[in-house]
This record gives C-alpha cells, sequence and structure tokens, in this order.
C-alpha cells in the first residue's frame, strides 16, 4: 500500500511517501513558508535526487497540490497519478482523552479534533489545516490521525494526575497527556524484537532525546508514565525549554522583570533548557565543542541534561518494580555516545553495564549494554513516519 504521511505545521508540512509492503521511502521532502511565500524541497532516495523550487502556498491547499505535483513530476515523480495513493495519514499532536489509537478520519473524529484545539492551540489547528486541505486536493482518499498523545492513555490516574484541585481534571481535562507516543510506542515494538521477547513480558524505559526530549515507562507493551504533561513543556530539561520547576519561581520572575505570562512562557520555552544554562546553543553538538573547549556552563548545562535524564530512569524503574531494557532514540539518544555514557553510568547499581566500544556507534540498532548485563541498553533510531504509515495501512485495509 502507498500511504502519504503528512505533517503540517502552521507554516510547514513536512511528508512521506511511503510503500508499507516494502517500508521503503519513496519520496519526502518539506513545505516551507506556507502563508508567506512557499518554497518545496523534494527528494527521491532511491535515485539520490533533491529538488527545490519557489512555489506560491497562499494556505496550506496549494501546498498539498505542490507535494502531488512533485509526486507525479515527470522529471522526479514517483507515481503518475493521485490515485495510486492508497491513503494519508496525519501526525495530530493532541488527542486528549478522545483518542487512545489512531483513527480513521470521518466528521465525528473532525469535531473531536476542534474540540482538542484548546489542549495544543498552537499545533492542532495546524494539523486540521493539514487534514482539511488534502481532503481538498485528494476528496475520494481515506485518511488516517495518529496522536502524539494517544499511546500514554494507558497512563494509571495515579501517574496522570496532578495534585491540583480534582475539578481541573473534571471539567478542565487538566492532566497529564505525554507526547512523543508515537516515538515511544515504536521504539518499545522494536526492542522486544531486538530482545526476541514478547513485550508482554518487557519492562522498558524508553528515552527520547533529542531538541524535545521525554521518557516513558513502557510496562508490557503499554505506557505506564511519561515525563512530559499537559503540554510538551514539562519533564526533562530540552534544548531550549525549562522542563520541571517549581511554579512558584514564574510569579518571582514575573514580578522581579515585569514580564506577563506571555514573555514568561517564552523564556520557559524557547530560552531555557542547555541554551539557557549554557548561553551558547540549544545543539548538544555545540555544547561538547564548547565543553572541550573549557567553557564550563556547555558542560554543567549536558552535566544537567544527563543527570534528569538518569533521575527519571531510576524513577521509571521503581514506578515499575524493574527494568529489562533501556532505549536511547531521537537525535541526541541516536547521536551522542557520551551523553549514552553518562546517563547509563552510575546505573550498576541496578543491573546497567555498558560496553563502551559498542556505544562508540551511531544511528542503527545496537545493544550498546555489556553481554552480562542484567538490563539490556539498546540504541534504537526511531522512525514516527513508518509507524504512522504502518497504523494508516492496518485501518485502511481493515476497512475494505
Ligand atoms: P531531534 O529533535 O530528534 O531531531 O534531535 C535534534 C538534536 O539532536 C540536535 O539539536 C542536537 O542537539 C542533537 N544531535 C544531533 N546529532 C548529534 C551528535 N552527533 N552529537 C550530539 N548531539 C546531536
Amino acid at each position: 500500500m502507498k500511504v502519504l504521511v503528512i505533517n503540517a505545521g502552521s507554516s510547514s508540512l513536512k511528508y512521506q511517501l511511503m510503500d508499507t509492503d516494502t517500508r521503503d521511502v519513496l519520496a519526502k521532502g518539506l513545505c516551507e513558508r506556507i502563508g508567506i511565500d512557499g518554497r518545496l524541497t523534494h527528494k527521491v532516495p532511491a535515485k539520490d535526487l533533491k529538488h527545490e523550487a519557489e512555489i506560491p502556498m497562499p494556505t496550506h491547499a496549494e501546498a498539498i497540490q505542490s507535494v502531488l505535483d512533485a509526486l507525479m513530476s515527470e522529471a522526479h515523480g514517483v507515481i503518475r497519478s493521485v490515485s495510486e495513493i492508497d491513503a494519508v495519514g496525519h501526525r495530530v499532536v493532541h488527542g486528549g482523552e478522545e483518542f487512545a489509537g489512531s483513527v480513521f478520519i470521518d466528521g465525528a473524529v473532525m469535531n473531536a479534533l476542534e474540540k482538542c484545539i484548546p489542549l495544543a492551540p498552537l499545533h492542532n489547528p495546524a494539523n486540521i489545516t493539514g487534514i482539511r486541505a488534502c481532503q481538498k486536493v485528494m476528496p475520494s482518499v481515506p485518511m488516517v490521525g495518529v496522536f502524539d498523545t494517544a499511546f500514554h492513555q494507558t497512563m494509571p490516574e495515579r501517574a496522570y494526575l496532578y495534585a491540583l484541585p480534582y475539578e481541573y481534571y473534571e471539567k478542565d481535562q487538566v492532566r497529564r497527556y505525554g507526547f512523543h507516543g508515537t516515538s515511544h510506542r515504536y521504539v518499545s515494538g522494536r526492542a522486544a524484537a531486538m530482545l526476541g521477547r514478547p513485550i508482554e513480558e518487557l519492562k522498558i524505559i524508553t528515552c527520547h532525546l533529542g531538541n524535545g526530549s521525554s521518557i516513558a515507562a513502557v510496562d508490557g507493551g503499554k505506557s505506564v508514565d511519561t515525563s512530559m504533561g499537559f503540554t510538551p513543556l514539562a519533564g526533562l530539561p530540552m534544548g531550549t525549554r525549562s522542563g520541571d520547576l517549581d511554579a512558584g519561581i514564574m510569579e518571582y520572575l514575573m514580578n522581579k522583570y515585569h514580564m506577563d505570562i506571555k514573555e514568561m512562557l517564552n523564556v520557559l520555552n524557547k530560552k531555557s533548557g542547555v541554551l539557557g544554562i549554557s548561553g551558547v546553543s540549544s545543539d548538544f553538538r555545540d555544547l561538547d565543542d564548547a565543553a572541550a573547549k573549557g567553557n564550563c556552563r556547555a558542560a554543567l548545562a549536558v552535566d544537567v541534561f544527563n543527570y534528569n535524564v538518569k533521575k527519571l530512569i531510576g524513577a521509571y524503574a521503581a514506578a515499575m518494580g524493574g527494568v529489562d531494557a533501556i532505549v536511547f532514540t531521537a537525535g541526541v539518544g541516536e547521536n551522542a555516545a557520551s551523553n549514552r555514557m553518562a546517563i547509563a553510568s552510575g546505573l550498576e547499581f541496578m543491573g546497567v553495564e555498558m560496553d563502551e566500544a559498542a556505544n562508540n556507534v551511531r544511528g542503527k540498532e545496537t545493544v550498546i549494554s555489556a553481554a552480562g548485563s542484567k538490563v539490556k541498553v539498546l540504541l534504537i533510531p526511531t522512525d514516527e513516519e513508518l509507524m504512522i504509515a504502518m497504523d494508516t495501512a492496518e485501518i485502511v485495509s481493515g476497512m475494505k
């Protein structure tokens, strides 16, 4: 089945056309500056081909049309007509409590998505716009929504409830939702496959460490806790996001520097994390370079990040009553051997023993713990697009 995977942002749109039988990426690319002017970057991996063009994209509909034109073009196309696209899979950031799995998109689902907008006012409107644009340009192609939050809907109440007055949960849906669910689901499934054991038997801690970072406790294939919360601002310190902090700090800083809540949130979302501590960069490569040249704050930022990851691994092992495997994924998790080593060392007391040589690798599925390590440590590149495509193919073929 050929599935077009769409990840729509407010002014950008990423796409991948995948063959779910062979798992090949037939083409992929990015529309940028939607609503401003419009730029398309289109790649065909099998031919090592890259095509760039300035195309007017006043709305997402023109962006999708330009994607279809590129996919069908004589010069750099991979299909002859839209009818070759069997289905479209949309990444949707927030499914609230409405969606605990991927769904076929119909009118009722669109209404439920609208209801989730207050929970993700920056992301969901863009996702909905992307869906509507596809419906306009490809009215007869079935579409599926895959949610970042869905995998974490199995969390028990004790993990998702905040200690706030209960009515804020009941009336206002204030609770931990968690994000990166598609990634945590994918890598925990791959971990079970790599270990050759049924996922139902395994306790896995998945560390998605990238520009945005989150950790999940996956017990028997189900997410039972995760570090992001009501929003993706919570949990670990990230590239530019603060992660968890004492809410009282906000009042203190807002009073002292006469900031309103918007300015405060801008600081917490865009100027904090490892960028905020280091004053150097949100990118761990820059931090490693600066630290190697003696920049103490860059080294401190990396240390704070690693320490918080390690602490949560301990917490989630306690929450599950043990751990069989720890998985590292996403930009930092897949590439930064030094971060993985710093995070895992010191966890020998709970049966984690790293293999330094095996850990000296990037971007491929590998066991990086020592042969005798009780807890297996795995590097697994994430593939959210593949997961979206496979879910879409499964749901659409089940309807035929
Ligand atoms: P992601 O959000 O998953 O795309 O991850 C992006 C982040 O991964 C970047 O901001 C970098 O901090 C980090 N990253 C990518 N490559 C490396 C590398 N070779 N070493 C350390 N960090 C890396």
